[in-house]
């Protein structure tokens, strides 16, 4: 249970940085492009609270990649089963995880580092196509995660050509058996980059544990900009074929004799 305290903080965090990213826009005498739009969203990102630390668990061992993996403990034995699958398929390198669970307060940094590679906060609305600003990120849930490879052969982590890679491929071609999904698809109508390696757990049927919830969580994702590959949110399985009506007595005795035979 998320206490209302906790949910008040983040909240107060969130709206701290977009009045921060207002101001640097004053600044450089930008226009104030900062407003969230009609249905909450800022630079096309949906709003996502951060997850309570109670529910976070640490990934297998040895999946993360120099630092600790957090995540939803009902992601981890999906996340198990996936990495056990993606070993025995000798992709000639390691499923491993580069980043799972971020704070509001860590996503600030990575969206919006002033000094940092390329001087982030310059520009937040170009920044925010290939990166969601605190407060809206996936990785605040405890229910996203970026992949990667290990050794990294010829493709650096989070670039496009992890799509290419063998662990890529096969991610695209298996990740949604275990529940994940890719949150944001090449020509996405969201307007977020392509991103191969970003995927968010949803489970693999609404029956799985913590499933619901996590859907209830991206439901507004999935329903106006759906994960490609995805996992379909009602599965209809056919049982039986139901039994065809059959006419009354009395249907049967209004209708038309049949002709008699042709000569
Ligand atoms: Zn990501």
């Amino acid at each position: 249970m998320v206490r209302p305290l906790a949910i008040l903080c983040r909240m107060i965090a969130a709206i701290a940085f977009a009045m921060n990213v207002a101001a640097a826009a004053q600044a450089q005498d930008k226009p104030l492009l900062v407003e969230t739009s009609i249905d909450g969203r800022l630079f096309g990102h949906i709003p996502y609270l951060e997850a309570d630390p109670a529910s976070l668990v640490d990934a297998p061992a040895g999946f993360a990649v120099g630092h600790e993996c957090k995540l939803q403990a009902v992601v981890i034995p999906d996340l198990t089963r996936l990495i056990a699958a993606a070993q025995a398929a000798h992709l000639g390198a390691e499923l491993r995880g580069v980043s799972c669970f971020r704070s509001i307060a860590y996503q600030e940094r990575v969206f919006c580092e002033a000094h940092g590679r390329h001087n982030r906060c310059v520009d937040p609305e170009a920044r925010a196509i290939s990166s969601a600003p605190p407060g809206h990120s996936e990785h605040a849930t405890g229910y996203a995660l970026d992949f990667g490879a290990r050794p990294e052969g010829h493709c650096a982590d989070v670039e496009d050509c992890f799509a290419d890679t063998p662990v890529g491929q096969w991610l695209l071609a298996n990740a949604p058996d275990y529940g994940f999904e890719l949150s944001f698809p090449r020509g996405n109508a969201q307007g977020v980059t392509w991103e191969p390696w970003h995927w968010r757990w949803v489970g693999t049927s609404n029956s799985e544990p913590g499933a619901l919830a996590a859907r209830a969580l991206f439901a507004e994702a999935r329903a106006r900009f759906p994960a490609n590959p995805r996992i379909p949110t009602i599965i209809v399985r056919v049982i039986a074929q139901p039994p065809l009506p059959t006419p009354a007595v009395s249907e049967l005795a209004a209708a038309p004799a049949p002709l008699p035979p042709s000569p």
